[in-house]
């Protein structure tokens, strides 16, 4: 069977609850043989690392997600470092800032949107910091903010790495990420009928420079798409990749698995 690697997933999340155990049994009859648990605060880092103790195929990413940055506590290093320590911790994430639902979006000031987004960056901050110290790779979260985003991670990038996860910018945006060595993922959008613009990106992203992710429960592939997702999905995104990038699966599995090899040097 030809091995696939679901690099983004939500696995502590309420919505696995109920079947958990089905859940996992239809990944790996569909070949996945490693799924990586994203979090998005310090408990569901703590969650995420419990399922990895429990199952050989799951590993870990610990971090704050920048939509939760206004319920963090001033500074999240010392517990951060601590978790990002566990062997199956292969990466600092999701981190990154996320404009999309500004508070001024709801009735908020413009102020309260400077608060919102100083937070985020502080937050963002300090994972880049954690992530160099102890030269760990990072999940970046991207959304409405590429360019101050773009900007923060100037002075890391020769430090730690991140891959910008779910990408679905332009495919000039694509060139300046991949310039500076780092790399992208790409989600189910991929599968849909209006994800043209993600198809593109991917026909314009050399093998190597990108990985494939579920983002589960969200975003499932056609022809699943608005149910919900889970890690045994990444096969569907696997084949349309495929036939975008004019190879076979063997050849997208093999590069792809090598990539996260290369990229999260815990997974093993
Ligand atoms: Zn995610």
């Amino acid at each position: 069977m030809i091995p696939f690697y679901d690099t983004h997933a939500h696995l502590d999340y309420p919505d696995y609850e109920k079947d958990f155990p089905e859940v996992l049994a239809r990944a790996e009859a569909a070949g996945i043989t490693k799924i990586i648990s994203i979090a998005t605060d310090l408990d569901s880092s703590r969650r995420a690392l419990a399922l990895s103790e429990k199952h050989a195929m799951i590993y870990a990413a610990v971090g704050w997600h920048p939509s939760n940055a206004h319920e963090a506590p001033a500074d999240i290093r010392a517990e951060l470092r601590d978790l990002a320590r566990h062997p199956k911790a292969v990466a600092i994430g999701e981190c990154g800032l996320d404009y999309y639902r500004l508070p001024s979006a709801e009735g908020g000031s413009a102020d309260d949107d400077a608060r919102y987004k100083q937070k985020q960056a502080e937050i963002f901050q300090q994972q880049l910091e954690v992530a160099s110290e102890l030269k760990l790779n990072c999940v970046i979260h991207q959304r409405s903010s590429f360019d101050d985003l773009f900007m923060q991670i100037q002075p890391f990038a020769s430090q730690t790495r991140g891959v910008f996860h779910c990408f679905g910018e332009s495919v000039e945006r694509l060139q300046k990420i991949l310039s500076i060595g780092w790399l992208v993922s790409y989600t189910g959008i991929v599968t849909f009928k209006n994800g043209q613009n993600i198809r593109d990106a991917v026909a314009a992203t050399p093998h190597g420079k990108f990985m494939l992710e579920t983002d589960c429960p969200y975003l499932a592939p056609v022809p699943y798409r608005g149910k919900r997702c889970e890690p045994a999905f990444v096969k569907e995104i696997f084949e349309t990749v495929a036939q975008v990038k004019l190879c076979s699966l063997e050849e997208l599995s093999a590069a792809t698995c090598r990539t996260a090899h290369e990229f999260f040097p815990k997974l093993h």
